[in-house]
């Protein structure tokens, strides 16, 4: 496989000779590469986003809408291409790969709809011969950034919450993962989007990141990744002035209460847990079971963790697959023999699997220490920490503890300790009895080192508006 840049609407080497290895993670043997942009291919880029913007901005949104879901269209016949690109790239079981395509062509219809509606308001005047309107028009070309651990979502929300509201964009998406962000885009430029609209580039994240977050073109920054990445773009965001959307890491509590069944929790547990091994931003980490269902919970939740089946992506029945870089397998090792070393139990996993490519066993710690780093740092990997509780203020109190907010998960027959959760809890998601969290027309975002704004619903749309008022007398 071997990847390229879009540029103006075609498709591009780059003008440099610099190349990305693509490797395969259940092997960890190359499978292709990728072209890195350089400095006059961003310039062009640029350019690109500026002309197309002019363009995009002037269609009416009805007629923005017709293309979006005509793209969408082309997503569903680039279904398998794209499935099975994010699992030959990326890693995770193809039934996810699926999961993950098949929600392309929604989060793009539900935002080619919501930009129609992009509405502004007439505000009454002071004098009779005077209108006064709040409109909300485009914010302008955009710079996005997405990650590698679900390497089309993140793409197609990004773009389609731009398209929606008349903005161009410019998208580095992960080199690591690139042909399903080719087969995504390809569908925009099947479906007529004007060229310079949508632009792909891959290269050395800090080169490109720096460069178009300093252009007077764009207006407009989103990116979602590690808490560190996340600071420095802020803060050159902040630097030029520009807008951010940035979803960055999590640590998400799951408080289980006693009145629930555990069994039952801990077979739903798992499979939210080991869903992409682990490596999603939301994904529960930290499980705060009370004391009197404690034992149960976790001897249900290791068996269910034992039962996992891992192995390369693409084969039948596997429900786990490898990590997606050889540096996710040491860090979260590390993290797990830190918090062994530091009097954690490991009950089940703990070590890796096989000599080739990056697989980790589905781990579960139990009586975790505040001191381990694990504790304190977003594991992103196949771990599980659970740890005994015996309130819901002693869990809430945990649950709060870290500068992380981003997903919070609880299960509970207690209408009032639901409603204390709601309540209480410091993060931007709160899902309690199921998981139910990232479809197109929800709000999903984080507060504190998680980030601001958010991305899904009219939330999403609306952070790439601006308002201009227009006052008139007759
Ligand atoms: P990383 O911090 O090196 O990179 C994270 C992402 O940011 C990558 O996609 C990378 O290409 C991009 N990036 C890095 N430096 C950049 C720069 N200067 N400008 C623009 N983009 C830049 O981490 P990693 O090893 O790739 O991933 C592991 C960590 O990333 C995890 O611990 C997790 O916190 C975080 N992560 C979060 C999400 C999420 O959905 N919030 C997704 C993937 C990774």
């Amino acid at each position: 496989m071997s990847a390229s840049l879009f540029i103006d609407g075609v498709w591009t080497e780059g003008s440099g000779k610099r190349r990305g290895k693509i490797l395969n993670p259940a092997t960890g043997q190359q499978t292709g590469e990728v072209p890195f942009v350089e400095e006059a291919d961003l310039d062009r880029a640029l350019a690109a986003a500026q002309k197309g913007f002019l363009v995009w901005k002037a269609m009416s949104p009805v007629e923005r809408s017709k293309i979006m879901r005509k793209a969408a269209g082309h997503m569903r016949e680039r279904h398998e291409a794209m499935a099975r690109a994010i699992t030959a790239e990326q890693g995770k079981p193809i039934a996810e790969a699926r999961i993950e395509a098949a929600l392309a062509p929604e989060h793009t219809e539900w935002n080619a709809e919501e930009g129609r509606r992009a509405y502004g308001r007439l505000i009454p005047a002071r004098a009779s011969d005077v209108t006064q309107i709040s409109l909300r028009e485009p914010i302008g070309p955009v710079a996005a950034f997405s990650p590698w651990n679900f390497p089309v979502n993140q793409v197609v929300r990004k773009i389609v919450s731009a398209l929606a509201a008349g903005c161009s964009i410019i998208v580095k998406a992960p080199e690591e993962t690139p042909s399903c962000a080719v087969e995504l885009v390809k569908c925009f430029e099947e479906a007529g989007v004007p060229e310079g609209v949508v632009n792909l580039v891959f290269g050395v994240p800090a080169e490109i990141s720096e460069k178009l977050i300093a252009s007077p073109i764009i207006q407009k920054v989103s990116f979602t990744g590690s808490v560190p990445v996340g600071r420095h773009l802020g803060a050159l965001a902040a630097q030029h002035l520009k807008p951010t959307t940035l979803e960055l890491g999590g640590h998400a509590p799951f408080i289980v209460t006693e009145d629930v069944d555990p069994e039952a929790v801990a077979g739903a547990a798992a499979a939210s847990k080991f869903r992409n091994a682990g490596q999603v931003c939301i994904s529960p980490t930290r499980f705060l079971v009370h004391d009197k269902v404690f034992d149960r919970f976790v001897d249900a939740f290791t068996e269910k963790a034992e039962a996992i089946k891992v192995g390369d992506g693409m084969e039948d029945g596997v429900k786990m697959g490898p990590l997606a870089q050889a540096r996710r397998v040491e860090g979260v090792d590390a993290l797990i023999q830190d918090a062994a070393a530091n009097g954690a139990e490991i009950r089940t996993g703990g070590r890796r699997i096989g000599n080739q490519g990056f697989f980790y066993a589905p781990t579960i710690l139990a009586n975790v220490p505040l001191s381990a780093r694990i504790m304190n740092e977003e594991p992103f990997g196949p771990v599980a920490i659970v740890n005994r509780v015996s309130s819901l203020d002693e869990a809430l109190d945990e649950a709060r503890r870290l500068p992380f907010a981003l997903a919070s998960y609880a299960f509970t027959n207690s209408l009032n300790a639901a409603d204390r959760i709601a309540d209480e809890m410091e993060a931007g998601m709160v899902t309690i009895n199921h998981f139910g969290l990232g479809v197109p027309e929800t709000p999903f975002g984080g507060f504190k080192d998680s980030g601001h704004g958010s991305e899904g619903g009219t939330e999403g749309l609306e952070a790439y508006l601006r308002t201009k008022f227009v006052t008139r007398r007759r």
